[in-house]
């Protein structure tokens, strides 16, 4: 066990404080309106106004990686030109699935990011648990949805974010056989840059300056640092 969780840490998969790390952050929908009253209706779903908080805390670190996942339309209307007025790529990981469903991106929609400078990755068909797949899921949610988003984009689509971060031994193996080049999950904590396995961190709906503050600047203790691991190690053996 120990051997293992060693050779999980020297697999490059989780440093801290390093030169070489980043910080990847996950965005969902964002919303117009400026405050919920009873909070959101899901927890992942920010206001515009904490959108630009995060945005302006970034602009100027090259170690950190900003993700929009799930295609909601706030992508293009609302995410899009905030960045592209502060100088800022992302990397959207789109359903292909839901694309032209009511709220979500449409064909043009991924073609404008694309033309705007942006990334786009797949996360899958439907938002389905990968870990949950009969083979003819997996090979929509693995190789259609993929196909598909290289056709819209006329680009190759090498990058998965693993729906709800849900992974599993078995997801691992099959999107090393489909020959992904990059998985991010939502474990949190800090990348390696060069890293197959990508932790991210969401976004939530009470984020605030200091939570910004602290998910960008905080070196983990080494205690933390072993629970990360571990918890890693345990979702691949699994
Ligand atoms: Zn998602």
């Amino acid at each position: 066990m120990v051997t293992a969780m060693n050779q999980s840490i020297t697999d490059g998969e989780v440093l801290f404080g390093n030169d070489s790390s980043i910080v990847n952050l996950t965005a969902h929908r964002i919303n117009p309106a400026h405050h919920y009253h009873d909070g959101p209706p899901n927890p992942t779903w920010i206001t515009i106004g904490q959108f630009k908080q995060v945005l302006d805390a970034i602009v100027d670190r090259a170690d950190v990686h900003l993700t929009l996942d799930d295609g909601f339309a706030s992508d293009v209307e609302i995410a899009l030109p905030l960045l592209l007025e502060r100088g800022l790529t992302a990397e959207f990981f789109v359903l292909a699935g839901r694309l032209g469903e009511p709220g979500r991106l449409d064909h043009e929609g991924v073609r404008q990011l694309v033309s705007s400078g942006m990334s786009i990755g797949s996360h899958g068909w439907m938002h389905r648990d990968w870990r949950r797949l009969d083979e003819r899921q997996a090979s929509q949610e693995l190789g259609d949805a993929r196909q598909v988003l290289a056709e819209i984009t006329g680009q190759p689509v090498d990058a998965v974010a693993v729906p709800f971060g849900s992974y599993d031994r078995t997801v691992l193996r099959r999107l090393r056989q489909a020959r992904i080049t990059r998985v991010y999950t939502s474990d949190g904590g800090r990348a390696r840059r060069d890293s197959w396995l990508q932790p991210r961190t969401s976004l939530r709906y009470d984020l605030d300056l200091a939570w910004i503050t602290r998910v960008l600047d905080s070196t983990p203790s080494g205690k933390q640092r072993l629970r990360t691991a571990a918890a890693r190690l345990v979702k691949r053996l699994r």
